[in-house]
């Protein structure tokens, strides 16, 4: 059974749901261009080749090309993204039977969700169980950042408007949102019942929706900029944000957890910024520890600001535009590479080159001897123990991580040498009285 597409793209976006929802002045951004990454590209290709596979109900594995969403043919070579979208595709697979509903990257409509008319977004899949009455939305993420299930608007956005496409095949009385991220092995599961989500998330859902479309509307028609209380700068809101190199609430609000007086800054007085951020580094060594914390907790919005602000520049120039004192020039190419290594091997053949000339061998890595051994634990054992490795490096994580806190060894044991020799000072009181000074020891 199947549901026939509509329409792609709307202003409230579901992917930017949580963004919207939070900080609503983002709103006058999403005409910006969007700063394209390479792992934007990537993901749409792996969200291609899980859409492909689906609509073939295979895996990726053995695939040799597929055709994206822009109807070309790619080719599925990438052994880190095949194995993950298997992964997708295995919980895809697992959660949906054959008598199923089944959405494969559908275009749900939103409108009825956010109160808004002609609002759409593109679900990646989404299953439902007309004898549970149970409708399941499966969302791949490509990315390392985290992506919890839990009350996650852009699931619920689609598990919502969904309601609506299935309604012919029976009622939906439970919501499930899984997301799946292979990248970082996780696969977040929330369930909740039909009327929570009615009662509770569409309502929410339409507030957030009519006060974003508002700030659009003033902002497009009227020119009216919103005010402060509008913008919500968090690393999770800013970091796909399209206005986070012009944002001001956002340059405020970085500004602020470096130093108070940096704040002002950013439009009182600009052409200053450089000796103060000057002064600020110099006082690093004398924040109390409370600081610190609250600080290195901005490290990623103010990383972000930094990678938008330099995004942007480089973007006006190239663009023509005059930003002062600056200029894009072309940096060094990429390295060499051969376009045709089997052109440039007959190549060398021709050119009487000898084998050893020709290619270079390198033993293999540890990691590929133990998969080639990982059946034989005997032979595996006589190469394991000519494994070294650099010693680890302390790095910082949350306090939540699973992992023991880490401290240096030699401050440890410092710390036990002077502890016994406090003890053996206080058994041994020391009278000044009892030595004799050695006068030819004096300088
Ligand atoms: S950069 Fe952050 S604070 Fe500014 S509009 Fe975007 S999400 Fe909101």
């Amino acid at each position: 059974m199947s549901v026939k597409n509509k329409k792609e793209h709307s202003e409230l976006s579901p992917s930017s749901s949580s963004r919207w929802c939070s900080c609503p002045g983002s709103m006058i951004y999403i005409d910006l261009p969007e700063q394209v990454k390479d792992y934007t590209a990537e993901g749409t290709k792996a969200h291609d080749l899980a859409a492909y596979c689906l609509n073939e109900g295979v895996y990726a594995e053995h695939l040799m090309g597929f055709t994206d969403s822009n109807g070309k043919v790619q080719q599925a070579d990438d052994k880190t993204m095949v194995s993950n979208v298997n992964e997708y595709l295995s919980v895809c697979y697992s959660l949906s039977e054959d008598n199923f509903v089944k959405m494969i990257e559908q275009s749900i409509d939103l409108s009825k969700v956010y109160g808004i008319p002609e609002q759409f977004g593109r679900a990646d899949f989404i299953t439902y169980d007309p004898e549970e009455k149970l409708l399941t939305v499966i969302d791949y993420k490509n990315g390392y950042t985290k992506v919890s299930a839990k009350e996650n608007k852009q699931g619920i956005s689609y598990a919502l408007g969904a309601v609506d496409s299935v309604k012919s095949f029976g009622e939906v009385e439970k919501i499930k949102i899984v997301i799946v991220q292979p990248a970082i092995k996780s696969c977040d599961v929330w369930e909740c019942t039909r009327s929570i989500a009615d009662r509770v998330y569409l309502k929410a859902f339409r507030r957030a929706a009519c006060r974003a479309w508002d700030i659009l509307a003033d902002y497009k028609i009227h020119k009216k900029e919103p005010d402060e209380r509008n913008f919500t700068p968090s690393e999770e809101n800013c970091r796909f944000c399209k206005g986070k190199g012009v944002c001001k609430a956002l340059a405020k609000a970085n500004l602020e957890s470096i130093s108070d007086d940096l704040a002002e800054l950013i439009e009182v007085n600009p052409e200053k910024t450089p000796e103060v951020i000057e002064q600020a580094v110099e006082n690093v060594t004398g924040l109390s520890n409370e600081q610190l914390s609250t600080i290195y907790s901005n490290i990623g919005l103010i990383s972000n600001w930094i990678n938008a602000v330099q995004g942007i520049v480089l973007q006006k120039l190239i663009a023509g535009e005059s930003i002062p004192g600056y200029k894009a020039v072309l940096g060094s190419a990429g390295n060499r590479k051969w376009s045709d290594a089997n052109e440039v091997e007959k190549i060398m053949k021709s050119l009487r080159l000898k084998k050893d000339e020709m290619y270079s061998f390198k033993i293999i890595s540890p990691a590929k001897a133990e998969k080639l051994l990982k059946s034989n634990p005997r032979k595996w054992a006589r190469l394991d123990e000519q494994i070294t490795r650099g010693e680890p490096k302390p790095v910082i994580v949350p306090e939540a991580d699973k992992r023991p806190a880490y401290v240096d060894k030699i401050d440890e044991e410092i710390d036990e040498l002077c502890e016994q020799k406090g003890e053996q000072a206080e058994e041994f009181e020391v009278c000044p009285d009892d030595f004799e000074i050695d006068e030819t020891n004096l300088l």
